[in-house]
Protein backbone atom coordinates (compact mmCIF):
# COMPACT_ATOMS: atom_id res chain seq x y z
CA UNK A 1 0.00 0.00 0.00
CA UNK A 2 1.54 3.60 -0.90
CA UNK A 3 1.03 6.55 0.96
CA UNK A 4 0.08 8.31 -2.10
CA UNK A 5 -3.69 9.81 -1.62
CA UNK A 6 -5.87 8.49 -4.73
CA UNK A 7 -6.95 11.78 -6.70
CA UNK A 8 -10.25 11.38 -8.55
CA UNK A 9 -10.60 14.42 -10.27
CA UNK A 10 -13.61 15.65 -12.97
CA UNK A 11 -12.42 16.98 -15.83
CA UNK A 12 -15.89 18.89 -17.02
CA UNK A 13 -14.49 20.60 -20.19
CA UNK A 14 -16.40 23.08 -22.13
CA UNK A 15 -19.62 22.09 -20.88
CA UNK A 16 -22.33 23.85 -18.26
CA UNK A 17 -23.11 27.31 -17.86
CA UNK A 18 -21.59 28.87 -14.16
CA UNK A 19 -25.07 28.24 -12.73
CA UNK A 20 -25.15 24.53 -13.93
CA UNK A 21 -21.35 24.26 -12.78
CA UNK A 22 -22.47 25.76 -9.56
CA UNK A 23 -25.20 24.08 -8.62
CA UNK A 24 -23.61 20.72 -9.52
CA UNK A 25 -20.90 22.00 -7.21
CA UNK A 26 -23.10 22.65 -4.72
CA UNK A 27 -24.96 18.76 -5.49
CA UNK A 28 -21.16 17.45 -4.93
CA UNK A 29 -20.73 19.28 -1.86
CA UNK A 30 -23.47 17.62 -0.13
CA UNK A 31 -22.58 14.44 -1.45
CA UNK A 32 -18.88 14.33 -0.03
CA UNK A 33 -19.79 16.53 3.29
CA UNK A 34 -19.50 13.14 5.64
CA UNK A 35 -15.58 13.02 4.40
CA UNK A 36 -14.08 11.24 1.78
CA UNK A 37 -11.05 9.17 1.91
CA UNK A 38 -9.10 10.41 -1.40
CA UNK A 39 -8.73 14.07 -3.08
CA UNK A 40 -11.39 15.59 -5.03
CA UNK A 41 -10.96 18.28 -8.02
CA UNK A 42 -13.22 19.54 -10.17
CA UNK A 43 -12.05 21.62 -13.51
CA UNK A 44 -15.00 23.82 -14.48
CA UNK A 45 -14.75 25.93 -17.83
CA UNK A 46 -12.58 29.44 -17.09
CA UNK A 47 -15.86 31.31 -16.62
CA UNK A 48 -17.24 29.18 -13.97
CA UNK A 49 -13.88 28.94 -11.49
CA UNK A 50 -14.67 31.75 -9.53
CA UNK A 51 -18.56 31.02 -8.46
CA UNK A 52 -17.47 27.33 -8.15
CA UNK A 53 -15.05 28.18 -6.09
CA UNK A 54 -16.97 29.92 -3.41
CA UNK A 55 -19.60 27.00 -3.53
CA UNK A 56 -16.64 24.51 -2.84
CA UNK A 57 -14.82 26.76 0.07
CA UNK A 58 -14.89 25.10 2.74
CA UNK A 59 -15.50 21.61 1.46
CA UNK A 60 -13.36 18.72 0.48
CA UNK A 61 -13.43 19.41 -3.02
CA UNK A 62 -10.69 21.69 -4.80
CA UNK A 63 -10.83 23.45 -7.52
CA UNK A 64 -8.41 23.29 -10.87
CA UNK A 65 -8.35 24.83 -14.48
CA UNK A 66 -8.29 22.86 -17.65
CA UNK A 67 -5.51 25.06 -19.16
CA UNK A 68 -3.60 27.99 -18.50
CA UNK A 69 -0.98 30.56 -20.63
CA UNK A 70 2.54 30.38 -19.23
CA UNK A 71 2.66 34.43 -18.88
CA UNK A 72 1.49 36.12 -15.98
CA UNK A 73 -0.31 39.09 -17.55
CA UNK A 74 -0.03 41.19 -21.01
CA UNK A 75 -1.55 41.65 -24.18
CA UNK A 76 -2.13 38.06 -24.99
CA UNK A 77 -6.19 38.21 -26.78
CA UNK A 78 -8.21 35.06 -25.25
CA UNK A 79 -5.86 33.57 -22.39
CA UNK A 80 -5.62 33.18 -18.72
CA UNK A 81 -3.03 33.56 -16.39
CA UNK A 82 -1.19 31.30 -13.64
CA UNK A 83 -2.09 33.87 -11.13
CA UNK A 84 -5.70 34.51 -12.20
CA UNK A 85 -6.15 30.45 -11.85
CA UNK A 86 -5.12 31.20 -8.04
CA UNK A 87 -6.98 34.25 -7.64
CA UNK A 88 -10.05 32.47 -8.85
CA UNK A 89 -9.49 29.85 -6.18
CA UNK A 90 -7.72 27.32 -8.39
CA UNK A 91 -5.18 24.18 -6.71
CA UNK A 92 -4.64 22.68 -9.58
CA UNK A 93 -4.37 22.94 -13.60
CA UNK A 94 -5.02 20.18 -15.97
CA UNK A 95 -1.52 20.82 -18.63
CA UNK A 96 -1.42 19.31 -22.52
CA UNK A 97 -4.55 17.32 -22.46
CA UNK A 98 -4.77 15.62 -25.65
CA UNK A 99 -7.76 16.98 -26.69
CA UNK A 100 -5.67 20.59 -26.45
CA UNK A 101 -2.73 18.89 -28.33
CA UNK A 102 -5.20 17.78 -30.92
CA UNK A 103 -7.31 20.81 -31.72
CA UNK A 104 -5.17 23.49 -30.12
CA UNK A 105 -1.62 21.98 -31.30
CA UNK A 106 -0.12 22.28 -28.10
CA UNK A 107 3.24 21.28 -28.54
CA UNK A 108 5.52 19.90 -25.68
CA UNK A 109 7.61 22.52 -26.13
CA UNK A 110 4.38 24.62 -24.77
CA UNK A 111 3.31 22.06 -22.26
CA UNK A 112 6.58 22.33 -20.94
CA UNK A 113 6.59 26.17 -20.58
CA UNK A 114 3.08 25.68 -18.80
CA UNK A 115 4.35 23.12 -16.47
CA UNK A 116 7.24 25.68 -15.10
CA UNK A 117 4.47 28.31 -15.42
CA UNK A 118 1.72 26.58 -12.84
CA UNK A 119 4.88 25.78 -10.63
CA UNK A 120 6.03 29.21 -10.31
CA UNK A 121 2.52 30.00 -8.94
CA UNK A 122 2.41 27.06 -6.70
CA UNK A 123 -0.93 24.88 -8.97
CA UNK A 124 -0.36 21.77 -9.05
CA UNK A 125 0.39 21.16 -12.64
CA UNK A 126 -1.61 17.52 -14.11
CA UNK A 127 0.36 17.19 -16.72
CA UNK A 128 -1.41 14.83 -19.55
CA UNK A 129 0.39 12.09 -21.42
CA UNK A 130 -0.80 8.77 -23.48
CA UNK A 131 -0.49 8.02 -27.33
CA UNK A 132 -3.15 7.30 -30.09
CA UNK A 133 -4.86 4.41 -31.34
CA UNK A 134 -2.06 4.29 -34.43
CA UNK A 135 0.99 4.69 -31.82
CA UNK A 136 -0.35 1.99 -29.70
CA UNK A 137 -0.95 -0.19 -32.45
CA UNK A 138 2.22 0.18 -34.19
CA UNK A 139 4.43 -1.19 -30.89
CA UNK A 140 5.41 3.13 -30.24
CA UNK A 141 3.31 3.92 -27.19
CA UNK A 142 6.21 3.11 -25.06
CA UNK A 143 8.67 5.82 -26.85
CA UNK A 144 6.06 8.42 -26.92
CA UNK A 145 5.12 8.32 -23.64
CA UNK A 146 8.61 8.58 -22.94
CA UNK A 147 8.91 11.86 -25.22
CA UNK A 148 6.25 13.44 -23.99
CA UNK A 149 7.54 12.83 -20.13
CA UNK A 150 11.04 13.72 -21.15
CA UNK A 151 9.78 17.11 -23.39
CA UNK A 152 7.50 17.89 -21.08
CA UNK A 153 9.44 17.96 -17.83
CA UNK A 154 12.51 19.69 -19.77
CA UNK A 155 15.00 21.59 -17.25
CA UNK A 156 13.05 20.78 -13.66
CA UNK A 157 14.74 18.81 -10.80
CA UNK A 158 12.98 16.61 -8.33
CA UNK A 159 12.80 19.25 -6.05
CA UNK A 160 10.76 21.87 -8.67
CA UNK A 161 8.24 18.78 -9.50
CA UNK A 162 7.44 17.62 -5.50
CA UNK A 163 3.65 18.44 -6.45
CA UNK A 164 3.54 17.41 -9.78
CA UNK A 165 0.41 14.98 -10.39
CA UNK A 166 0.41 13.00 -14.16
CA UNK A 167 -2.41 11.85 -15.92
CA UNK A 168 -2.19 8.72 -18.06
CA UNK A 169 -4.73 9.18 -20.80
CA UNK A 170 -5.03 6.80 -23.90
CA UNK A 171 -6.13 9.02 -26.46
CA UNK A 172 -8.15 5.91 -28.08
CA UNK A 173 -9.78 5.78 -24.38
CA UNK A 174 -10.91 9.39 -23.70
CA UNK A 175 -14.95 9.75 -24.37
CA UNK A 176 -15.09 6.37 -26.28
CA UNK A 177 -16.17 4.06 -23.51
CA UNK A 178 -13.39 1.82 -24.25
CA UNK A 179 -11.29 2.32 -21.20
CA UNK A 180 -7.69 0.51 -20.93
CA UNK A 181 -7.96 -2.87 -18.82
CA UNK A 182 -6.55 -2.41 -15.57
CA UNK A 183 -3.66 -4.59 -16.39
CA UNK A 184 -2.60 -2.29 -19.90
CA UNK A 185 -2.94 0.14 -17.11
CA UNK A 186 -0.46 -0.40 -14.53
CA UNK A 187 1.94 -1.65 -17.52
CA UNK A 188 2.02 1.36 -18.15
CA UNK A 189 1.56 3.28 -15.30
CA UNK A 190 4.56 0.90 -13.60
CA UNK A 191 6.72 2.13 -17.03
CA UNK A 192 6.12 5.99 -16.26
CA UNK A 193 7.33 5.62 -12.55
CA UNK A 194 10.64 3.52 -13.49
CA UNK A 195 11.33 6.78 -16.14
CA UNK A 196 10.57 9.14 -13.41
CA UNK A 197 13.07 7.38 -10.99
CA UNK A 198 15.98 7.05 -13.63
CA UNK A 199 15.64 10.67 -14.20
CA UNK A 200 14.74 12.40 -10.76
CA UNK A 201 15.45 9.56 -8.28
CA UNK A 202 13.13 6.86 -6.20
CA UNK A 203 11.65 9.26 -3.73
CA UNK A 204 10.38 11.52 -6.24
CA UNK A 205 8.82 8.32 -8.12
CA UNK A 206 7.45 6.81 -5.50
CA UNK A 207 5.28 10.06 -4.45
CA UNK A 208 3.85 11.45 -7.76
CA UNK A 209 0.35 10.36 -8.39
CA UNK A 210 0.00 8.77 -11.43
CA UNK A 211 -3.48 9.33 -12.56
CA UNK A 212 -5.58 7.24 -15.29
CA UNK A 213 -8.02 9.17 -17.53
CA UNK A 214 -10.07 7.49 -19.92
CA UNK A 215 -13.49 6.18 -20.08
CA UNK A 216 -13.54 5.89 -16.12
CA UNK A 217 -17.15 4.77 -14.57
CA UNK A 218 -18.75 3.18 -11.99
CA UNK A 219 -18.18 -0.33 -13.37
CA UNK A 220 -14.48 -0.10 -13.77
CA UNK A 221 -13.11 1.88 -11.12
CA UNK A 222 -12.29 -0.35 -8.34
CA UNK A 223 -10.23 -2.82 -10.82
CA UNK A 224 -8.49 0.20 -12.29
CA UNK A 225 -7.82 1.96 -8.87
CA UNK A 226 -6.70 -1.30 -6.94
CA UNK A 227 -3.66 -1.65 -9.12
CA UNK A 228 -0.31 -0.51 -7.82
CA UNK A 229 0.85 2.12 -9.51
CA UNK A 230 -3.24 3.78 -10.49
CA UNK A 231 -3.28 6.51 -7.80
CA UNK A 232 -6.62 8.32 -9.06
CA UNK A 233 -8.51 9.04 -11.96
CA UNK A 234 -9.00 12.11 -14.34
CA UNK A 235 -12.56 11.62 -15.42
CA UNK A 236 -14.32 13.53 -17.99
CA UNK A 237 -17.88 12.47 -19.13
CA UNK A 238 -18.50 10.45 -16.13
CA UNK A 239 -17.76 14.01 -13.73
CA UNK A 240 -20.61 15.75 -15.22
CA UNK A 241 -23.37 14.55 -12.94
CA UNK A 242 -22.95 14.77 -8.96
CA UNK A 243 -24.55 11.16 -9.04
CA UNK A 244 -22.40 9.35 -11.40
CA UNK A 245 -19.44 11.30 -9.85
CA UNK A 246 -19.85 10.24 -6.50
CA UNK A 247 -19.64 7.00 -7.27
CA UNK A 248 -16.26 7.51 -8.49
CA UNK A 249 -15.61 9.33 -5.64
CA UNK A 250 -16.44 6.48 -3.23
CA UNK A 251 -15.42 3.52 -5.51
CA UNK A 252 -13.58 2.02 -2.29
C1 LIG B 1 -10.82 13.26 -20.13
O1 LIG B 1 -11.42 14.16 -20.68
O2 LIG B 1 -9.71 13.50 -19.62
C2 LIG B 1 -11.43 11.93 -20.06
C3 LIG B 1 -10.73 10.95 -19.54
O3 LIG B 1 -12.68 11.79 -20.58
P1 LIG B 1 -13.67 10.49 -20.41
O4 LIG B 1 -13.66 10.12 -18.96
O5 LIG B 1 -15.01 10.98 -20.87
O6 LIG B 1 -13.10 9.41 -21.25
Amino acid sequence: MSDRKPLIAGNWKMFKSPIEAVETARQLVAKTSEGVNVEVMIAPPFNALYPVAREINNSDISLGAQNLFWELEGAFTGEVSPSMLVASGCKFVIIGHSERRQFFHESDENVNKKVKAALAVGLTPILCIGETETERESDQTFSILENQLNLGLENLSADQIQPLVIAYEPVWAIGTGKAATAGMAQEVHGFIRTLLSNKFGSPLANSVRILYGGSVKSDNVSELMNQPDLDGALVGGASLDADSFSQLIYYG
